[in-house]
């Protein structure tokens, strides 16, 4: 295709690729990157490929407009940290020489010199999450054969958890902004993962077992999760 295909209107929210191994063409919504991607065939015509955007184009406003507001680590703003409603309150001290940030039952309270303190705030979240992903893992493997090697937080795209076959488990920090019975799902299932390594039966029994509240978690996940990609 010579030819670009006009998305004007759109350029902000869809990403065209080729993609040799796509049958048709298709959008796909991309929460955590607020876009939609076009993906088109190899060999797919510039006519095909135009009319197929332009029969979408509100198609895409739509799906891009109902993804939940950003909500940035600022002063005054509610964010969900471990089940709780907690509201970043920031204390501007220009003679402090370092930030001092501290989880409260409902406030999060950010003592600093800093004009741009958001990626200290989402430090000192990495480490809460890490603390209590690990202790949740801990819960979930103490009578189980196998125990994950090593746990590591990471801010992943498209996945909240992952284990490899010689027991790496890697978890999103980003499951704190989740309800308690979510962030219990997603390390129950990567905990069963352990043991299992597929989607067997016998995976999702254990899977079940391990929850608190497996219905819930899992349903939670499926219909909220990519709002997780929201904060910070
Ligand atoms: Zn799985």
């Amino acid at each position: 295709m010579s030819k670009a295909i006009d998305i004007s209107g759109l350029e902000a929210h869809v990403k065209m690729r080729r993609d040799s191994r796509a049958k048709r063409m298709a959008l796909r919504l991309d929460p955590a990157n607020r876009c939609v991607h076009f993906v088109l065939p190899r060999f797919a015509s510039h006519k095909k490929a135009q009319a197929f955007i332009d029969s979408h184009r509100q198609w895409v406003i739509d799906r891009i407009s109902e993804l939940p507001e950003y909500m940035p680590f600022e002063d005054g703003v509610n964010i969900p940290v471990l089940g709780r409603d907690v509201e970043i309150v920031v204390e501007k001290d220009l003679t402090r020489k370092s930030t001092h940030i501290e989880l409260q039952d409902h406030i999060l309270l950010v003592q600093t010199n800093l004009d741009d303190y958001a990626p200290r705030i989402k430090r000192f979240l990495k480490k809460v999450a890490r603390e209590y992903l690990t202790d949740i893992m801990d819960e979930k493997t103490a009578n189980l054969d196998r125990k994950a090697i090593k746990i590591q937080i990471r801010d992943t795209k498209s996945r909240w958890g992952s284990c490899s076959v010689d027991g790496h488990i890697s978890l999103s920090w980003r499951l704190i902004f989740a309800p308690s019975e979510a962030m219990d799902y997603v390390v129950a299932h990567e905990a069963a993962h352990l043991m299992h390594m597929d989607h067997s039966k016998r995976f999702w029994a254990l899977c079940e077992d391990l929850c608190i509240d497996y219905d819930g978690g899992k349903s939670w996940m499926r219909e909220h999760g990519h709002g997780l990609h929201r904060y910070g």
